[in-house]
């Protein structure tokens, strides 16, 4: 990695005059003791329930996102992708490059519109569920992301209720990222930090394809 940010001296300061200058101090002192007394009142550490939705793109990559995060923090993390057959995607290979720290399980038969075949799809999202939950009490990993598993519980390939009372009973320590469009209310009750993807725009619209490095 090269890291540009000694070169990088496009901030140029705005020239103020010793009044401004003071009035902007008194205020950002002011703002800074309220930030402080915010930050000083939030004590809580738990793993968290996160949730992934909406119709806009950044679902899944958000939670690689978080998974390249911990993987910083030197912990293990798991990856069970519930809906996507066995698709060579970039996140796939890019991961092979930390070994055994990433656990990643491609366990969906494809698409349900690609597969047709309920009974396939519903034994392999029920695998997958079994997957998670080993992963999520593995107590070496500490991220855990369910990948379109919103999807399986949409279609009622999973036992709602089952899923969204074992994600509450997780152990303490362990974050779990939901991923997926239309996340189930009782999932959403459950969750901890729930993030809605709104789409404003998308390329697919204007008739381009899923370009390699960005969507795959
Ligand atoms: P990504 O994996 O890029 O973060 P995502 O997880 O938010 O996307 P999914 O619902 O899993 O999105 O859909 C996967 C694919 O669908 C992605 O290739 C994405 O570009 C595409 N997609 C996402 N949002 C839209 C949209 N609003 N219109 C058309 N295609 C979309
Ligand atoms: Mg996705």
């Amino acid at each position: 990695m090269t890291d540009a940010s000694e070169t990088d001296k496009t901030d140029t300061p705005e020239t103020h005059t010793p009044d401004e200058a003071e009035r902007h101090r008194a205020k950002m002192e002011r703002r800074k003791a309220v930030q402080d007394a915010e930050v000083a009142a939030k004590t809580i550490e738990k793993g968290l329930l996160i949730v992934h939705t909406g119709p806009g793109k950044g679902k899944t990559t958000a939670a690689l996102g978080l998974m390249l995060r911990a993987l910083g923090r030197g912990w293990r993390v798991g990856v069970v992708q519930f809906i996507k057959g066995g698709w060579d995607t970039g996140e796939r290979r890019a991961v092979a490059a930390f070994g055994d720290r990433v656990v990643w399980h491609t366990l969906g038969e494809g698409f349900t519109w690609e597969t047709q075949d309920k009974a396939r799809d519903v034994a392999a999202c029920r695998h997958a569920w079994e997957v998670a939950q080993r992963l999520m009490a593995d107590a070496s990993i500490r991220l855990v992301i369910l990948d379109e598993a919103n999807i399986a519980l949409r279609y009622d390939y999973l036992d709602l209720a089952q899923v969204v009372e074992t994600l509450r009973a997780r152990r303490p320590d362990l974050h779990v990222v939901v991923t997926g469009r239309n996340a189930k209310a009782p999932l959403i009750e459950a969750a901890d930090l729930v993030v809605e993807m709104g789409s404003l725009k998308h390329h697919f619209a204007a008739g381009v394809k899923a370009q390699e490095g960005i969507e795959f």
